[in-house]
Order: structure tokens, then sequence, then C-alpha cells
């Protein structure tokens, strides 16, 4: 019996958060497991075509594509002028900007190399 993509998708988007927030508790004490666990998220990500929301968007380097935990491999500053959250890599250098827009508050997303 064929499963519907529906309910397939569904089931992926499930295993992928349980995935991401074991890798979020584990980064500390075992990063190499982590970082397996969100190879993992990653790939059921790609094959289903899930999108994820900021928040655990943002877990990912759009460098090198490997977990990102603040404090472990990833420095996360405020910059001004313009005025944005700079998401720093430690393992490839890649900077991703988070932009504030000063006026109604929103936010929009930019990439710097
Ligand atoms: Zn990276």
């Amino acid at each position: 019996m064929k499963v519907p993509r529906a309910q397939q998708k569904a089931l992926a988007r499930s295993r992928v958060k349980i995935l991401l927030a074991k890798a979020v508790e584990t980064a500390k004490e075992d990063p190499e497991l982590a970082q397996r666990q969100a190879a993992i998220a990653r790939r059921i990500i790609l094959r289903y075509n899930i999108r994820l929301p900021y928040s655990e968007k943002r877990l990912f380097c759009h460098g090198c594509k490997r977990l990102l935990i603040p404090g472990v491999n990833a420095r996360v500053r405020l910059g001004h002028r313009p005025k944005a959250v700079k998401i720093t890599c430690l393992e490839c250098g890649h900077v991703y900007r988070k932009m504030m827009s000063p006026r109604n508050g929103t936010v929009a997303a930019a990439e710097q190399r």
C-alpha cells in the first residue's frame, strides 16, 4: 500500500523536528553526533522538499551546510548601519546577515560573502 505524499511529508516534518531538537541538545557534549543528526535531518528536508521556519533554518550554515550552534561553532553579533544580526560560521567563516528594517521593525534576510 502506498502512503499519500502529504502524509509522507507530515511524517518527515515531525522527524526533522525531533532530529534538530536532539542535535541542538547534544551539540555541547558531542558535536560530532549533533552534526550527524543535523546532516540526516537535512537529507530528509531535501528529499521531501520541506520548508523550515526561520528559527530552524538559521541552524544551518548557508556556506558549508553544517549545523550552527551559537557558542559552539557560531558567533552572533548585532551590527548597526545597516542594523542586522550577523551570524558567523566558525567552521567555514561564512557570514549570514539578517537585516532589521528601521521603520516598521520587520526583518528581511540578506546574505553577504
Ligand atoms: Zn559554514
